[in-house]
């Protein structure tokens, strides 16, 4: 028996799931999503992807026809019909079908889309050795043409940003914003520790509102540690003492290098890796 995906309000085999060829996420990119983890049976941060997600609805001018909590249920039943405890979500509401214009109003019904899938967890080898990334030319769109804060189906920026960091043979790049500092990297939010300081692009170098980056935020100030949320410039990243990114898959994972420049001492920093074990202690706990 294959997957089971959840579209429009019912349960299907994932051959049977499938789109208009109509629909304007299809066409052109007109929807919003969210990547979301499941752990131990619970869906990590459940309620604050959610609110992301009706925040970006909002801001396209997309109604959901379903509540929240209508909605937190059917990712439950969803997982429950796939027999998954831990698992990637992936949550895509689009504008749905209409005819070949843009016009949005003539989408009268969304397409809901969630599909519940075994996690596919990124090499150990990451998190023991560190990546090494680079910056890449591609700009982080600007907020006044499209804000970085709708987890919007229109991701072709981060592509692009994704196929320079790949054919500099990297997992991840680093986006900068339009006024040169650093935003984020293609599906990451980043930090730097430095002098014992926690510092990450605030949300004004037009970047998305990670979960992780807030989760992150949270165990850095609850174990007392200063943290900045300020303009940050490659340089600064440079020199850092430590380096990781953060991100609903990656949770959090360690950069030792970038544009060919070592990071500390080249390994996995220490601040990193205990945020990352009190990160682990939290999504063991539900
Ligand atoms: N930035 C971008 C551009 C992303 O796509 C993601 C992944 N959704 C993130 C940051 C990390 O966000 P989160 O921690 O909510 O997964």
């Amino acid at each position: 028996m294959g997957l089971k995906v959840y579209i429009d309000g019912k349960l299907v085999e994932q051959e049977q799931a499938a789109v208009s060829v109509f629909d304007h996420g299809l066409l052109y990119g007109d929807g919003i999503f969210e990547g979301i983890r499941a752990y131990n049976g619970t869906i990590f941060k459940a309620d604050e992807h959610i609110k992301r997600l009706y925040n970006s609805a909002k801001a396209i001018m997309l109604r959901i026809p379903m509540e929240p909590e209508e909605f937190k249920k059917a990712m439950y039943d969803t997982m429950a019909a796939n027999n998954l405890s831990d698992a990637y979500i992936r949550v895509v509401v689009t504008r749905g079908p209409g005819d070949l214009g843009l016009d949005p109003r003539k989408c009268p019904t969304p397409s809901i889309i969630i599909i519940t899938a075994d996690i596919q967890l990124y090499p150990e080898e990451f998190y023991r050795k560190g990546l090494d990334i680079v910056t890449v030319s591609t700009r982080r769109v600007n907020s006044s043409a499209l804000s970085p804060r709708i987890k919007s189906c229109n991701y072709l920026n981060n592509i692009m940003a994704k196929l320079e960091g790949i054919r500099a043979g990297c997992v991840e790049a680093l986006m900068l914003n339009s006024r040169g500092e650093v935003a984020e990297c293609t599906g990451d939010n980043i930090f730097i520790v430095d002098g014992g300081v926690l510092s990450t692009p605030p949300l004004d170098a037009g970047i998305l509102g990670g979960i992780t980056r807030d989760v992150v935020i949270k165990i850095a100030r609850g174990e007392s540690m200063p943290v900045r949320e300020s303009p940050l410039t490659v340089y600064e990243l440079y020199v850092a003492d430590e380096c990781f990114l953060t991100g609903s898959a990656a949770e959090i994972v360690p950069v030792v290098c970038i544009d060919g420049r070592q990071i500390g001492d080249g390994t996995p920093g220490k601040t990193t890796l205990q945020l990352l074990a009190k990160f682990r202690q939290l999504t063991s706990e539900g």
